[in-house]
C-alpha cells in the first residue's frame, strides 16, 4: 500500500471543528446558534485518525476549545494515539473582529481546557481562518505571553478576502518580539509560480486544485530545504453533511470536490512523509519541543544556519 515516499519530513495538521462553525457560514450560523446543531465532528475526526493509522503517520490537531469542552473524550483519543494536541482558540471568531483582551481570553481559555484534558502542555496555536494578518500582528506577543511556543496562522498570500500576509516569510522561521522573546512561526505552505504565490496548503486548495500541482509544490518546497505545512478539516471528509444555503462562491469553497478529499489525502500520505509540527520544529531549529532522530536529511547544521539568517531577516 505504501508507495515510495519522499524522505523529507513535512507537517500535516487537522483543524478540529464542525461544519457549521466555519467562517464561511458565520453570517448564517452565528456562535450563539451552534448549540442547535448536531455534532458530526467525532465520526469525521475518527475517520481521519484511522486513515493516519493506516499510513503510520502522526499529525498535529488544532482543536477548537468549544469542541474540546463538549467532547473531551475525542481530545483524549487523539492524544492517546500519539498525535500532538494544539489550540484552534475557543470560539472561532476572526481575530480582526476581536480586541487584545478578548483575544487573550480566547487563547488562554482554549489552552487551559486542552491541557486539563490531556495533562500535557499545549505549544501551538492556529487562528480561525488564518486571520493573523498585518493588521493583527499584535496577537503574536499575546500568544507568547500566554505560553504558546509556536503559531501556525500566517498565510503568505495576498488575494484572499479573509486572510493573507503577502510580505511574510513563507517558510518556518523565528519571529523576534523583543530582546529575549521569540515565537516560532509555521506558515501555511505556498509556492511561487507565474510571479505570484499560490497556496498549496490543503483544505479547499487540496480539494479544488489538481493533485499533481500540490505534489509539484511540496516537492519544490522540500528541494528548497523546507518542510511543507498542510491542513485539513474533519468536515472535509464528510460528503453527507447537511447542506447550508449559501452563495455560489461559498458553496464552492466549502463543498467543492468534497467527495475527493479522502482519496487526495491518501495520495499525500503515500507520496510524502508527514509528522507533527512539534517534530518538524525539532528537525529544523534548536527549539527541541520533541526530539526527532529521523528528519529525512543529515545536514542539520546547515539548516540551523537558515534558522539564524531567517530570524535576522525578520528582525530587520
Ligand atoms: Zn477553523
Amino acid at each position: 500500500m505504501i508507495s515510495k515516499k519522499e524522505k523529507f519530513v513535512n507537517a500535516i495538521t487537522i483543524d478540529v471543528e464542525d461544519y457549521f462553525q466555519v467562517s464561511n457560514f458565520a453570517s448564517i450560523i452565528p456562535y450563539k446558534a451552534w448549540n442547535n446543531y448536531k455534532l458530526r465532528v467525532v465520526e469525521n475526526t475518527q475517520k481521519i485518525l484511522s486513515i493516519l493509522d493506516e499510513y503510520n503517520t502522526k499529525a498535529t490537531f488544532f482543536v477548537l476549545g468549544w469542541i474540546a469542552e463538549r467532547i473531551p473524550e475525542l481530545v483524549k483519543e487523539i492524544f492517546e494515539k500519539g498525535h500532538e494536541i494544539a489550540s484552534h482558540g475557543y470560539a472561532h471568531q476572526l481575530i480582526y473582529d476581536q480586541n487584545p483582551y478578548s483575544f487573550r481570553m480566547d487563547v488562554a481559555r482554549s489552552k487551559h481546557i486542552l491541557e486539563e484534558i490531556t495533562g500535557s502542555k499545549v505549544n501551538g496555536y492556529r487562528a480561525p481562518s488564518f486571520s493573523i494578518t498585518n493588521k493583527t500582528r499584535w496577537t503574536l506577543k499575546i500568544l507568547l505571553e500566554e505560553g504558546y511556543q509556536y503559531d501556525s496562522s500566517i498565510f503568505p498570500i495576498q488575494y484572499h478576502d479573509r486572510y493573507g500576509m503577502p510580505n511574510a516569510n513563507p517558510f518556518l522561521h523565528l519571529i523576534k518580539l523583543g530582546e529575549m522573546d521569540e515565537l516560532i512561526e509555521v506558515p501555511l505552505s505556498t509556492t511561487k509560480a507565474f510571479g505570484r504565490r499560490f497556496p498549496i496548503a490543503g483544505g479547499g486548495y487540496l480539494r479544488l486544485l489538481p493533485y499533481t500541482f500540490m505534489k509539484w509544490g511540496i516537492r519544490r518546497i522540500n528541494k528548497q530545504g523546507y518542510p511543507a505545512i498542510i491542513y485539513l478539516h474533519p468536515w472535509e471528509l464528510d460528503a453527507d453533511q447537511p447542506r447550508v444555503e449559501v452563495d455560489w462562491v461559498t458553496r464552492l469553497r466549502h463543498y467543492g470536490n468534497i467527495s475527493k478529499t479522502e482519496s487526495k489525502l491518501r495520495r499525500l500520505l503515500s507520496d510524502f512523509k508527514f509528522s507533527t509540527i512539534q517534530s518538524v520544529i525539532g528537525c529544523y531549529t534548536d527549539h527541541r519541543l520533541t526530539f526527532v532522530d529521523d528528519c529525512g536529511f543529515a545536514e542539520r547544521d546547515a539548516l540551523k544556519l537558515y534558522y539564524g539568517s531567517s530570524s535576522a531577516m525578520i528582525a530587520k
